[in-house]
């Protein structure tokens, strides 16, 4: 097969070099891994930067005077600063380190909440979120009185605008939703819909977990006063992740947790606590993952971002067009603003059947609800299968899946 013009300017093989894992063959078969919303590969230069921290560089942070502390401090706030610059924060100070995605909205969900969220407040959700963002304001309701409102989503699995101006008012004291669904693949207007919420005086907390291995996220353009970011799924270590917050925010919130390393000075009458970025930052940190995740922000801040992303918007094209062969195939999710995330059904067998006839065939998918159960439930289901891309995959690799999607008619039919 000729390769695409896109396939010509962004060298794929070039970049898949750079993921060892991708040479594996599972069951004698070349890997086609299509799992990327569920956690993404690591390059090389992230596996080198664990590696090394662990044999040259490790020690604890901030508490060291000796060589090593001193140069894993500086390894940890260098890393700090490369996600300032992938953000696009104003200040390394609005980068805080927690432990995933999850990690990251619960701190805001809890510290966020006790100060600013009163009795009756509201708070918009949407119905495509990750369990992630549903969960924790759940559990603040049950704390705290507040209010939780649901922007519903239509059957292309967009969010549904007019009822999301309805719902906004003045009771709206935070909207928290998802950038990019990763279960849809559906990119939301975040923009628009933070220019709306601030005009209401309401905050506004992206949940960016999918967004940032497909987007560029500039959080001063956005507007945003807070954004989630998991380390696994942009190509970073597992166990990491980021909150962006809004200084002014992150200023006036309490701690989420106590500990180590989070305050000025302690008594058994009194505590106080250090400024933002270590008040959220209790106990020891993930050092080796936040210098591994700026490695990988460092990766995509090399990468021809543009190239890459008209790669994935080929690559969802194509295996758009590809799997509507499969007889008795139906896409969850067709907005007109996709990222690479293929979720479907097939009327021949359950998603985990599909799953694992795949992976038969070295193709490696999700099946299940993906943490998003009300979305599934929205349209009906209670799971799908999904393939998920990133821009190291290429087109060969959706003609194994459509193929191996063919197989499983044949078994199951
Ligand atoms: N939100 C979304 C949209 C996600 O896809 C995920 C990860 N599947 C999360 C939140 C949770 O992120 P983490 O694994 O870092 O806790």
């Amino acid at each position: 097969m000729q390769p695409t013009s896109t396939e010509l300017r962004f060298d794929v093989e070039k970049v898949r070099a750079d993921f060892p894992i991708l040479g594996l063959r599972p069951h004698g078969k070349p890997l086609v891994y299509l799992d990327n919303a569920a956690s993404a590969q690591k390059p090389r230069a992230v596996i080198e930067a664990l590696r090394r921290f662990y044999e040259s560089e490790n020690a604890n942070v901030h508490r060291g005077v000796h060589y090593l502390s001193q140069l894993a401090s500086e390894r940890y706030e260098a890393a700090r600063e490369k996600l300032r610059r992938l953000l696009n924060a104003r200040d390394a100070r609005e980068i805080v380190f927690t432990s995933g995605a999850t990690d990251a909205i619960n701190l805001v969900a809890t510290s966020f909440g006790q100060v600013f969220l009163k009795p009756g407040d509201e708070v918009l959700l949407t119905q495509m979120e990750h369990h992630s963002n549903i969960v924790p304001w759940q559990m603040l309701r049950d704390r705290a009185g507040i209010v939780l409102r649901v922007v519903p989503v239509t059957d292309a699995g967009e969010l549904d605008l007019a009822t999301f101006d309805q719902l906004l008012t003045e009771r709206t004291k935070l909207v928290a939703m998802v950038h990019v669904s990763n279960t849809l693949g559906t990119v939301n207007p975040v923009k628009q819909i933070i220019a709306k919420s601030h005009a209401r005086g309401a905050a506004v907390l992206l949940d960016c977990a999918q967004a940032a291995p497909h987007l560029r996220i500039d959080v001063q353009d956005l507007g945003c006063d807070f954004a989630a970011i998991a380390g696994h799924k942009m190509f970073g270590p597992t166990g990491v992740g980021v909150l962006y917050g809004r200084a002014e925010w992150l200023d006036r919130m309490p701690p989420h947790r106590g500990g180590g390393n989070m305050i000025k000075s302690v008594t058994f009458e009194k505590t106080t606590y250090a400024d933002a970025p270590a008040r959220f930052e209790a106990g020891t940190p993930p050092i080796a993952g936040a210098i591994g995740l700026g490695e990988a922000a460092d990766y995509l801040m090399n990468l021809d971002f543009a190239a890459a992303t008209s790669h994935e918007a080929e690559l969802l094209a194509y295996a758009t067009e590809q799997v509507r062969t499969v007889p008795g195939l139906r896409i969850i999710g067709t907005a007109a603003d996709k990222v690479p995330v293929l979720s479907f059904t097939m009327d021949a067998a359950h998603p985990h059947d599909i799953g694992q006839v795949l992976d038969g065939y070295g193709v490696a998918i999700r099946a299940g609800h993906h943490c998003t159960q009300p979305l599934h439930q929205r349209f009906g289901l209670a799971s799908t299968a999904r393939a998920s891309f990133a821009f190291y995959n290429k087109r060969e690799e959706v003609d194994a899946l459509v193929s191996a999607l063919h197989h499983v008619n044949e078994v199951f039919v």
